[in-house]
């Protein structure tokens, strides 16, 4: 089976990558490559920005196929915050619980309609000498809630409810989190690429 890096050292982003592709592809993150940068600094002002840079910069450092991925959360009535800075939206990278805390305490004064948020995920495909081929991007609209429900998924997933399952991210399963997410959305485009690029 074809081997495709995902340039990322999110073990929950990885896993989800993996169930998405298994069929197609072997999906490895950046701990087999003793060289791999041990960060790769997102400078970009965009998700497709960021996801390029990762792909590219990643791609012909390791001679490998290489999925960049770039992800948040966009909130409408923050001005579209937290964005592209949503994995260090509190100040530190990665601190899920700060993060959630601040979108908490920033949503207090909003009801309705105006705690209405989307994940965005972007994917930039970058061949072995490092020429982006393909980039793909998915959306998931979903509500965001007055307190935490349940463990599951990852980032702000126990916050992030879908209104017609009256559950968040946090308590679905997996397979329904695939189904309906920005990440299942986005990989779902770069299949048929995935499958005529390295199949
Ligand atoms: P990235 O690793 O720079 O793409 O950062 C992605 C950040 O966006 C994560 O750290 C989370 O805060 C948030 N995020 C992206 N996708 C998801 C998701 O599926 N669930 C929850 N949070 C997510």
């Amino acid at each position: 089976m074809p081997r495709l890096v995902l340039g990322s050292r999110n073990k929950k982003k990885l896993r989800e990558l993996v169930e998405l592709l298994a069929d197609l592809v072997e999906v490895v993150d950046l701990s087999p490559f003793p060289n791999a940068p041990a960060d790769i600094e997102e400078t970009g002002t965009t998700f497709e920005e960021n996801a390029r840079i990762k792909a590219t910069t990643l791609a012909p450092l390791l001679g490998e196929w290489t999925l960049g991925e770039d992800s948040g959360l966009v909130v409408p009535a923050l001005g579209g915050q937290p964005g592209v800075y949503s994995a260090r939206w509190a100040g530190t990278h990665g601190d899920d619980a700060a993060n959630n805390a601040k979108l908490l305490a920033e949503l207090t004064k909003y009801e309705g309609d105006k705690r209405a948020a989307y994940y965005v995920s972007t994917a930039a495909l970058a061949n072995p000498a490092g020429e982006v081929v393909a980039v793909v991007e998915g959306r998931c609209w979903g509500v965001i809630a007055k307190e935490p429900k349940g463990d599951g998924g990852f980032g702000y997933d126990p916050l992030f409810v879908i209104p017609e399952y009256h559950a968040s991210f946090g308590e679905l399963s997996s397979t329904v989190k695939h189904a309906l997410s920005h990440r299942g959305r986005a990989i779902a485009k770069l299949r048929p690429i995935l499958r005529r690029a390295m199949g």
